[in-house]
């Protein structure tokens, strides 16, 4: 009998599966059974009104019969069947699903990657069983006909449909199996045992039963005329049984799973051996609808902080997994969340060059990241210590997801952010900070270094505490940028206790501190002389009370971010900012000064050096030399 021919692009398809070198075959057995389950869905939409169909809804199945001597394996289902036309439409051509028709613009190069890409994680429906088997066929009996087809193919080279037997409704797949070659153990898709964890792994949630026979072991009875010492025997037994769960648990409402089964789920789904801190679940039904079961983990996962960790959440479309980790649903201040989504409004065979543009999954990611926003506000305010658990382990990753893109999701996670203070033993937000400010203060104060114990003893603090005024601790890298980049919270502008003008001035103490420089003008040029580029300048500080000086940056970049920036090494290792000498005119140090550089201009530049090296050392910045310190100050004790 002559061959049909497939159609150009069907063809072109079915050459690329069968020499795929794709490594994740298996999931061929995905696409097999969800066109069963779809072939379900269709005739049991019409049993609903249609006495003759002859099935209720638990009739429903479908088969998985693996032949290790014929080298077969078979998917059967009792859905709606093909019709021989159908049979020649269906599968003779590719479904428009539109994976491929996307890829003509594409280059040879790009076209090899993302043919890899397109079966890995959308599988290309029927065409991809032709990866594990070098014939296939198919036989089906459409709803409302007598008449069986028997569609059989080896390959590009084209189909052949001729009638045949078959007695009820529905549709058989029968893959011949490869022979294995030195790569590949195609005989695991004959075993009942690799089937079993194919069908568990990828098919899950496929709503109707995956039938299949499996051995079990069982004792087998003690005879009548068993001797004393008789051991129990064991023999192995064939059992239909269900090899899927049906409905996943996100399927199910809110107030039909315990605590514990979502805990369980999600432990051995994302391989956890904590309990989560809390799930969110979402039903959405609108514009779009979806299910989500969304997990916050109690520890962040050993790689997280690490380029390994990849981000996502795990997409289903009507129960059938179509991508592990889908990037997109997540925004990247809130990579540790895990979850899965389910919805049907995403094809089954969407490329993920569609995906990434589909507006329904850009509609779901911006309402998942709303939901996780809104759990997490409602567990700082209802359950503190757990929120306090959950910033040690992610609130790093929140700071820099206000701080990442120049601060452009800020406002998303404001709330969410705490800092130590000096007025809360604990932890504390923007809006406790705010609600505790005293009506004269006009800014929101940040002191930023390594631990809080030397931030309160820092020079520059003292006069800000002074004033009776609450300043957040920054000790963590990231926290000064936050803090630049957020600049502003409800109306209250963020400040450095190291700025110039972290406390206004009034009129008179501006005119006091202009006439106080000039005063000091031979003062601050003798330092600067002495000291040359180490420093940008030398100035009358308006930042210190007791202390004699301290060291402060000009510019947008501060000396902790310069630590933080050296710290990274590379070319970074040597970054500068410039630094500004401050000094307090009325410490006794800075009379000092004075009164040497009448006298003994060595020793005042001696002065100058030893200033600027306890600038350093408080600023937390290692000295140049530190043993001409040591005699610096060896000399100064003559
Ligand atoms: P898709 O499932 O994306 O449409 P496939 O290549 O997997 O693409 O299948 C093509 C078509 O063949 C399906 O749309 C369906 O109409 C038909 N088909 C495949 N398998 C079955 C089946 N088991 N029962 C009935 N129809 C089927």
């Amino acid at each position: 009998m002559a061959k049909k021919q497939f159609k150009a692009e069907s063809k072109r398809l079915l050459e690329l599966m069968i020499n795929s070198i794709y490594t994740h075959k298996e999931i061929f057995l995905r696409e097999i059974i969800s066109n069963a389950s779809d072939a379900i869905d269709k005739l049991a939409y019409i049993a609903l009104t249609d006495d003759k169909v002859g099935l209720n809804h638990s009739d429903f199945k479908i088969t998985v019969v693996p032949n290790e001597e014929e080298r077969t394996l078979t998917v059967s289902d009792n859905g709606i069947g093909m019709t021989k036309e159908e049979l020649e439409n269906n599968l003779g051509t590719i479904a428009q699903s539109g994976s491929f028709q996307f890829k003509k613009d594409m280059s040879t190069e790009e076209k090899k990657e993302s043919d890899t890409d397109i079966i890995g994680q959308f599988g290309v429906g029927f065409y991809s069983a032709f990866m594990v088997s070098d014939k296939i066929t198919v036989i089906s009996k459409a709803y409302g006909s007598d008449t069986a087809y028997k569609w059989e193919s080896e390959g590009a080279d084209g189909y052949t449909v001729t009638e045949c037997e078959k007695d009820s409704v529905g549709t058989d797949v029968i893959m011949h199996i490869k022979p294995d070659t030195d790569e590949e153990d195609y005989c695991e898709y004959l075993e009942e045992y690799g089937l079993e964890r194919l069908i568990k792994k990828y098919s899950d949630y496929i709503r109707y039963p995956i039938r299949m026979e499996v051995t079990k072991s069982r004792q087998k009875e003690k005879p009548a005329d068993a001797p004393e010492d008789y051991k129990p025997e064991w023999e192995d037994y064939k059992e239909w049984e269900t090899v899927n769960s049906m409905v996943p648990v996100w399927q199910k409402g809110k107030n039909e799973v315990t605590e514990e089964e979502y805990n369980d789920f999600y432990k051995q789904k994302f391989m956890d051996y904590e309990d989560p801190l809390c799930s969110i679940s979402i039903n959405a039904e609108g514009l779009v609808s979806y299910k989500a079961l969304l997990f916050i983990p109690a520890k962040a996962p050993y790689d997280y902080y690490t380029r390994d960790y990849e981000k996502g959440l795990q997409l289903y479309s009507s129960g059938v997994l179509i991508m592990d980790k889908c990037s997109d649903l997540l925004p990247e201040h809130f990579r540790f969340v895990k979850g899965v989504v389910d919805t049907p409004d995403v094809s089954l065979n969407i490329s993920r060059e569609m995906l990434q543009h589909d507006h329904q999954l850009k509609t779901i990611a911006a309402n998942i990241e709303k939901k996780i926003k809104a759990r997490l506000v409602k567990m700082q305010k209802d359950e503190p210590e757990k929120y306090e658990q959950f910033w040690n382990s992610f609130g790093r990753q929140i700071k820099y997801g206000a701080a990442a893109d120049y601060g452009m999701h800020k406002d998303q996670l404001l709330d969410l952010i705490m800092f130590a203070s000096s007025k809360e033993g604990k932890l504390t937000t923007f809006e406790e900070y705010k609600s505790r400010m005293p009506e004269d203060q006009e800014y929101i104060y940040y002191a930023a270094g390594e631990n809080s114990a030397n931030l309160a003893k820092l020079p520059q603090t003292e006069r800000i505490l002074d004033k009776g005024y609450e300043i957040f601790w920054c000790t963590d890298d990231v926290d000064e940028f936050v803090m630049q980049f957020v600049a502003e919270y409800d109306g209250k502008k963020i400040k450095s206790v190291n700025d110039d003008d972290a406390l206004p001035e009034t009129d008179e103490e501006k005119e006091a501190s202009e006439k106080k420089a000039a005063d000091n003008k031979d003062v601050l040029d003798f330092v600067k002389e002495t000291l040359g580029d180490k420093i940008k300048e030398a100035r009358i500080s308006k930042i210190l009370k007791s202390h004699a000086c301290c060291l402060t940056a000009d510019g947008g970049i501060s000396i902790e971010m310069e630590k933080y920036m050296r710290k990274q090494g590379g070319e970074l290792a040597d970054f500068h900012t410039e630094h500004v000498l401050e000094l307090n005119a009325d410490s006794s140090a800075f009379a000092a000064m004075r009164n040497a550089m009448e006298s003994d201009r060595e020793t005042a530049a001696k002065y100058a050096k030893l200033l600027y090296a306890q600038a350093l050392l408080i600023a937390g910045l290692p000295l140049e030399d530190p043993s001409e310190y040591s005699d610096l100050v060896c000399s100064l004790m003559k």
